[in-house]
Parts: C-alpha cells; structure tokens; sequence
C-alpha cells in the first residue's frame, strides 16, 4: 500500500526512493520516527551524505541538521577523528567473539565520566540496555513491576512500550499492539514531575515493586527538568520501599556535558549522592554514530548478570571494536575545552531568535531548552509533564515543520521531538535558521 504524497518536501528522487523502498521496506523506513506520517505524511527525505552540521538530499539540496540523528550525532557528521577510529577498527577486524582491550579503555572512560557505575557491560542499543536494567533489578529486588512516567521512551521492548513517549505518541499508538496484558500488567505508568502520585503508586504496589525508571531529565516529550527536589524524593522514596532506581540516560549522558544528567550540576541537586540511581542505561552519543548501548551500575547489582550470576543477557555484536572505537573518539574529542559551552551559547541564540521571532508574529511558543539541546512546543503555557506537552498544537508543528524544510532547515518529523546542537553548528546557521523560522512564522500567521 502506498501513502498519500501530501504536501511533500520531497525532490523526485527522494519520491522515486521512497516508492522503491515501499515495496520492499515496511512502511519504507527502518524506524517508524523517520515517517512524515505526523507531519502530513509523503515522502521523508533521503540523505546521501552529512559534512559536520549539514546533510545533503538524493536531489543534491543541502540542510541544516538538528535532527543529529536523534541525538548521537553530537560532533557532527562525519567528524574526522570519529571516522579516522572507525576506519582503524575495520582494517584490524570488526568482530572477534572474544574480548579487547578497547573494551575496557571505554569502560574505564564511562566510569569515570559516570561515578556511579561500579561495572559496565556492552550491548547494541539503549533499547537492549534499558531492557537489560530491568532484568537485572528483577533479579536483584527477586520482584517484578516496574514503575515508568508516562511519556518517556524506553526503547521498544515490551515492557516499556507502555505510555511511551515521543516515537509511539507521534503515530497515535500509545500502547503497542503485541504486548500481553499480562505484561502491561507489571507495568505502572505514573505522570513526570509530580511525587505525590509516585509515592501513591509505591504505596499501593510495595513490595511488588522491582525498579522506578526514569529519564532523570526528559528528552522525549520535548526537553523537561526535573521540578527541584524532585529526583531527590524519587530515589528516597524508591530506596524506603526496597526498590532500585534506574536511570533512562540513552539522551542526556554526555548531551549537557561531560557526564551524565546524573552528575550534572544544572540540576542543582543538594548533593549527587541523594540522586544516584542504582543502574543506568546508555547508548546514542556513546556510539559516535555507530550501533551501541550500556548498562551498569551498583556491583552488587550488576553481579547478577552471567557469567557471575543468574540474569542472562549476551550478544554477538557487543563491544565490537567499531562501535567501542568511535565511542571512545567520541569521547575524546568531547573533552575539547569549551566545548559543551559552546552548544550551550549557541542553542542560547537560537532559543532568543525563535522567541523573537514567534512574538513578532503572535504565535504562541514554549521552548524548553537545556543547555545544547531545546524543544519548541506550540502552546501557550510551560511544558512539565506528558499532558501539557500532549496539550500543544501538533497542527501547527507540521505547517512550521514543513515551512522549515523547505528552507533547508531539517528538524525531527514530531512535536514531541528535541533540537540537538552539534560541536559542527556555528552562529551563521543560527542566523540562517533563526531568519528561516521567521519567514516560517509570517506564513502561519498570515
Ligand atoms: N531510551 C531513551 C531515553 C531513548 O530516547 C531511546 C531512543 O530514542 C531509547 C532508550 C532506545 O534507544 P535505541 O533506539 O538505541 O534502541
């Protein structure tokens, strides 16, 4: 079945593509977030190549990135010493089925970047960590619920595909089909930001209750802080009822600076020590670009994975020396002085010229920005919760989304999804986007 070709962005040969790949890729991509079906469906565009900040189309139109690939691509396309590690990888070997020493250079970097992983182990994708968390806080806790808020995005494993977040909530399906109830069952869905009702969840499931998981600040329904205090009373809570506190870091680690949102001090947390999780889950930015994830945590937790202990997790693919090899690049060249304030000034401008520019023409805009990374919601009030960023015009998003496009300014294809700065962007395509958001404004409002 072929989608309607609305309203498309799309040059002919991103049209032909999309058509050819229709027929043989469901739904014509391989992630359903890369669909324009929120957007007003049609063709997505097809890249060819990226350079730093910008990509370039199958019909040769180049863009200005924030997509940043959803978050990993934070250096930018292409970036040389990433790329330079990855070729290096591949002439000695992509895969052994035994380990390397890269692996334990990168745990070594993690861990100190992230105090509070004890042990780390390797996967193929913040899904498969995230999935993993919960198996080895079963086992730990000898429980089996989980308490998650509702519209964060834990990757697509069964559990966590309940009240999901930014991908499902783009398409309209908020909890996905193929999941037992018997499943959705362990799962207790409570809303971001507000204590009183986890405690009431805790209160009332006890000792049921393996983990609370939480992006401990949220990047799938726009970019939300945590309310002050609040990730503190979270993990006292948690701990008083027995349970372990899993930390979501997929996006924030490494994405406000070099860390995790765990250690980071914009959180103003009264000390690190009152919200540190007991597992974290990792992946995009530590990737490089490449397929990875990671989970760790406390080593007595993390003794239960095999082959020290009775949870099972394993992978052909984990601690290949490509990925691990361009995750430690990556790393690497995040250490550049100056670095994370450079995003942090930039996406300062950037927040400033869109603000202007909506007042100017009386569209009502919310922006959420963290540092390097900002969200745009078309409302009226704050965004802190799902509700709120359910409450905004997705309509709106669309036309500006398009009217962006066109303009050679590429954001993600959802209301719900975030801005990313790259270490690649300069002022100059703050000026050009922020001047394309205003041309985009005047057409809405006309
Ligand atoms: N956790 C969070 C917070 C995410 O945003 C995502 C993906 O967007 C995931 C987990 C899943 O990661 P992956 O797509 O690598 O499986």
């Amino acid at each position: 079945m072929t989608e309607p070709h609305t309203n498309s962005q799309a040059g002919p040969r991103s049209e032909y593509l999309y058509k050819e790949a229709l027929q043989h890729i469901v739904g014509g991509v391989n992630s359903p977030s890369r669909s324009f079906k929120a957007v007003g469906g049609g063709a997505p565009i097809f890249m060819k190549r990226g350079q730093g900040a910008y990509f370039w189309d199958e019909d040769g139109k180049k863009y200005i990135d924030y997509l940043a690939a959803y978050g990993p691509i934070i250096l930018g396309h292409a970036h040389p010493h990433v790329t330079a590690a990855i070729c290096r990888a591949a002439e000695n070997g992509t895969l052994f089925g035994a380990p390397t020493e890269l692996e334990i250079t990168f745990a070594q970097m993690l861990k100190a970047a992230i105090p509070s992983l004890d042990k780390v182990r390797f996967v193929n994708s913040g899904t498969e960590a995230v999935m993993t968390t919960i198996r080895v806080a079963r086992a730990f806790t000898g429980r089996s619920k989980i308490i998650k808020f509702a519209g964060c995005y834990h990757g697509h494993s069964d559990l966590v595909l309940v009240a999901a977040g930014s991908g499902p909530s783009t398409l309209g399906i908020p909890d996905s089909a193929g999941v037992p109830p018997s499943i959705a069952s362990e799962v207790i869905t409570v809303p971001y930001n507000d204590i009183e009702a986890l405690k009431e969840a805790l209160d009332r499931w006890g000792d049921e209750i393996a983990a609370v998981m939480i992006e401990p600040i949220v990047g799938n329904f726009g970019m939300v802080m945590p309310i002050p205090g609040y990730l503190e009373q979270l993990c006292a809570a948690t701990r008083s009822n027995g349970s372990l506190v899993i930390y979501d870091e997929v996006i924030t680690a490494f994405r406000f600076h070099y860390g995790s949102a765990q250690t980071f001090d914009g959180l103003q947390a009264a000390s690190l020590s009152a919200i540190e999780p007991d597992l974290t889950a990792l992946g995009k930015i530590i990737g490089g670009g490449l397929p990875i994830g990671a989970y760790g945590g406390r080593k007595e937790i993390m003794e239960q994975v095999a082959p020290l202990g009775p949870a099972y997790q394993a992978g052909t693919m984990a601690g290949n020396p490509a990925s691990i090899s361009a995750g430690i690049a990556c790393l690497e060249a995040l250490q550049e002085p100056g670095l994370y304030d450079r995003l942090n000034a930039l996406a300062a401008s950037l927040e400033a010229g869109l603000a202007q520019a909506a007042r100017k023409h009386g569209i009502a805009l919310t922006i959420n920005r963290i540092r390097g990374s900002l969200s745009t919601h078309f409302c009226d009030h704050p965004v802190s919760n799902y509700d709120e960023a359910q409450d905004t015009d997705g309509e709106q998003f669309a036309r500006f989304f398009r009217l962006m496009l066109e303009q050679g300014i590429c954001l993600a294809p959802s209301k719900y999804e975030a801005w990313f700065m790259t270490a690649a962007h300069t002022e100059t395509d703050i000026t050009a986007t922020i001047a394309a958001a205003e041309h985009a404004f005047a057409v809405m409002a006309a």
